[in-house]
């Protein structure tokens, strides 16, 4: 496999990559489909399928289960719309569904029942509902992965922000950096020119220690030196990252990549995706445990985020 631009699709293409037979509790026909860029596959481990990084990637047949609490829309992303693409649930922040295309589909993802609307429009209609929400002083780039777009579209999208003065910060959520950085190259003219107008922060979705690599190191070196503050979220997932050395590990690996820990989320519950869950007295007891291990910079704040409510939800 040489193209470095090559993107799974097949499942049976990435089990004989990954060197691992078909077993009967794959999903050969998920609604959610399989997305694998080759840069995110090359770093899970052959042969073995209790991978941490392709236990994120691969469709189950538990996916098809229905499980009480868990939802088509467990964050409450349909009662905070305001317009198209637009989100409010917090004050003086807004939420941006720039895009709805990712790079890797993660199995646990809390959108993947999203109802995406064409984002053609988006530019005009945020320009516009800034210009009549003076309140709002930091708009939150979300998707989808909102740098998994053109440069063309991202700087009419990004600019449409920049000329209100009554936006301070500027906020991206992307998991790009560790699922396929080379796609974001294109936009990094354009992101470097954010920080000289506005706060500038990119908040990395990244899960388990072996996700990050020399591609996110220099990226990220790249950003800072922009003057971007590198803040990560990570979720907590069942058999993925639910130890206290996994966790650990993953603070050091980011501390080292000049990005912070910021939230550890507890599972959204999106429907399909339960068996991701991991409960809240062994989540809390975890926590207990590498505030032990970890100087405080390092520890992120476990939360859960309650459809409705007016912030986040702290476990502890
Ligand atoms: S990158 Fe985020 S939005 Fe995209 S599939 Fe993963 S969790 Fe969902």
């Amino acid at each position: 496999m040489s193209d470095s631009s090559f993107i799974f699709k097949h499942l049976s293409d990435l089990l004989a990559y990954l060197e691992l037979p078909m077993d009967e509790k794959y999903d050969l026909t998920p609604s959610f489909l399989l997305q694998v860029p080759l840069h995110y596959a090359q770093k899970i481990e052959k042969n073995n399928p209790l991978d941490p990084l392709l236990l994120q990637i691969l469709p189950l047949l538990e996916e098809k289960k229905q499980k009480s609490g868990f939802t088509k829309d467990p964050v409450g992303d349909i009662n905070a719309t305001q317009e198209p693409g637009i989100l409010q649930k917090y004050n003086s922040r807004a939420l941006v569904i720039s895009t709805c295309a990712c790079s890797l589909h993660c199995r646990f993802c809390f959108r993947k029942h999203f109802n995406y609307e064409s984002t053609e429009a988006l530019p005009n209609r945020l320009d516009r509902w800034l210009g009549s929400h003076p309140d709002v002083h930091e708009i939150i780039f979300s998707g989808g992965d909102p740098l998994f777009t053109s440069p063309s579209f991202f700087k009419k999208l990004t600019d449409s922000v920049l000329k209100h003065e009554t936006v301070k910060t500027i906020r991206f959520h992307s998991r790009l950096p560790v699922t396929d950085p080379d796609r974001l190259e294109p936009l990094l003219p354009i992101l470097k020119t954010i920080p000289l107008k506005k706060n500038a922060i990119l908040v990395s979705h990244v899960n388990h220690a072996k996700e990050l690599d020399e591609k996110s190191s220099a990226l990220y070196k790249t950003l800072r030196e922009a003057r971007f503050t590198l803040l990560n979220q990570s979720v907590l997932l069942r058999g993925i990252n639910d130890t206290v050395k996994a966790l650990v590990d993953l603070s050091y690996k980011l501390f080292s990549q000049g990005v912070l820990p910021y939230y550890l989320h507890q599972l959204d519950k999106a429907e399909g995706t339960s068996h991701f869950e991991v409960p809240d007295s062994q989540a809390i007891h975890l926590l207990e445990n590498i505030r032990i291990e970890l100087p405080g910079y390092l520890v992120p704040r476990l939360v859960r985020e309650i459809a409705n409510e007016k912030s986040k939800t702290p476990l502890c």
